[in-house]
């Protein structure tokens, strides 16, 4: 039989390409593998991560296991718990394969310049962190990148790092969060003060002063850690001497971080400080048309115009709602969705009902409600069904919204305030006395404000 782990990675690597990025990182990836006798047991890291797995990817999983396994290879998931009672009535048969976590570390693959979308908020950002990516220390030492949540940060760090991996894969290039780099530190100093907290020490200072690349990210998390602030002081310092590349990212300035001692500032603003803003709307459509090719989701112009234009302060989160929409088509059977069934996907999230209400959605509705056309409500005939539906329409515009008379007349073909006040006041009159026209505009009024 061929080593387990080995088949393991074969099933990984189908499933890679059957689900999408982030389920694979989040619920297959960590997948643990337990056992293998009669069937094959593998461990979710949580009760939801497994829940997650199995709703979602139970077809896709069975698929991948059969064709490396054999046709009706059973499994069984378990969470961390049911682990722990499989193990009390049960010795695994095979090694336990943990999950890589080497893996974890490596620079993102899609994380890339090529996937990276340039526009004008963030073309600078880009072109620093090339120029840094071709030539690591020598320009723009420190390279100092800050911009709002789900900007492109950490994709740009990555793409350094996917960069300087295959142009130079001598280089020592350490990538970590401030969080990574805060636990280092505090490991090295042991957990008990007489056990080897000097050795621990060292070890840490050989592993980051011998770096030719640290990449630090989101470093505003180092605020109010006063001596990790103090040990990343000295690493840089140490780096920074010998023309090494740093690179940070943070979610404000420099001067901006609280408790950042005032050395460091100034070292982090001696090289470049570049700032990421939110791309604009049709960098915003750019970027999702390239995620939807990244993941292979089909997903319609219209569909992906409307996402980026409900999402205007973070990429990560419109990236997001693509994916919904993607899983809701598949939930329907489908392989794209319609608008109608993205707006009805997204309906939680975004703030459907958010187009802005205008006289002409309120003129469209009464013509639907009428069956009439948008030209004859707006144009001069007189013949009685076209007469009160554009009454009607005259009132709703002017008690629903705040627009002078004389525009309203403009609307319905140029004419002048007084016809507008007097449909106005007509339907005011029927409405006191007359039940059937009450309805409809109750009725017509209520269409639109499920509209906007
Ligand atoms: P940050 O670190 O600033 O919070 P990330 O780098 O994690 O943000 O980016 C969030 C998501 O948006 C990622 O999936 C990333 O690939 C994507 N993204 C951001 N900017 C761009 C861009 N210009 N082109 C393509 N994808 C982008
Ligand atoms: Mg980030």
């Amino acid at each position: 039989m061929q080593d387990l782990k080995q088949m393991w990675d074969k099933v990984l690597s189908k499933l890679e390409s059957m689900v999408s990025f982030v389920s694979y990182e989040l619920w297959i990836e960590t997948l643990e593998v337990l056992d293998y006798n009669d069937k094959l047991v593998l461990v979710a890291n949580s009760p939801s991560a497994k829940r997650q797995l199995l709703k979602n990817h139970s077809k896709e999983l069975t698929e991948a296991i059969e064709s490396v396994f054999g046709e009706n290879t059973q499994y069984e998931v378990l969470d961390p718990e049911e682990k722990e009672e499989y193990l009390k009535k049960n010795k695994p048969q095979e090694v336990v394969i943990e999950p890589d976590e080497s893996k974890r570390m490596m620079f993102n693959p899609k994380y890339t310049f090529d996937n990276f979308i340039v526009g004008k908020s963030n073309q600078f950002c880009y072109a620093a962190a090339r120029a840094v990516a071709e030539n690591p220390g020598h320009k723009f030492n420190p390279l100092f990148i800050y911009g709002g949540v789900g900007l492109g940060k950490t994709h740009l760090l990555h793409a350094i790092g996917n960069y300087l991996k295959q142009s130079n894969p001598k280089l020592k290039i350490e990538y970590v969060t401030c969080d990574q780099f805060t636990n280092d530190y505090i490991e090295s100093l042991g957990t008990n003060k007489e056990k080897g907290s000097v050795k621990g020490t060292a070890q840490f200072r050989e592993k980051y002063r011998n770096l030719d690349v640290l990449m630090v990210d989101d470093i505003q998390f180092i605020a109010g850690r006063t001596s990790t602030q103090e040990e990343f002081f000295h690493t840089f310092n140490d780096l920074y001497q010998q023309n090494k590349q740093i690179i940070i990212s943070s979610d404000r300035p420099p001067k901006e971080i609280e408790t950042l001692a005032d050395r460091l500032v100034s070292r982090l603003t001696s090289g470049l400080i570049q700032d990421i803003q939110m791309p604009d709307f049709e960098t915003r459509v750019a970027i999702l048309r390239k995620k939807a090719q990244l993941e292979r989701y089909f997903i319609d112009d219209d569909v992906i115009e409307f996402i980026a234009e409900k999402v205007d302060t973070n990429i990560r989160e419109m990236e997001g709602l693509l994916s919904k929409v993607y899983f809701f088509a598949t939930l329907l059977g489908k392989k794209s969705a319609s608008i109608e069934e993205a707006k009805e996907a997204l309906k939680e999230q975004v703030d459907v009902k958010k187009e802005k209400l205008t006289p002409e959605i309120i003129i469209q509705t009464v013509c639907d409600y009428y069956s009439i056309g948008y030209n004859e409500i707006t144009g001069k005939k007189k013949s009685k069904e076209i007469v009160e539906p554009r009454m009607i329409a005259i009132y709703l515009i002017s008690d629903m919204l705040d627009i002078p008379l004389v525009t309203i007349g403009k609307l319905f073909g140029g004419r002048d305030h007084t016809t507008i006040i007097h449909s106005r006041d007509k339907i005011t009159e029927l409405m006191k006395k007359d039940h059937k026209t009450r309805t409809i505009v109750n009725d017509l009024k209520s269409q639109i404000s499920e509209k906007c």
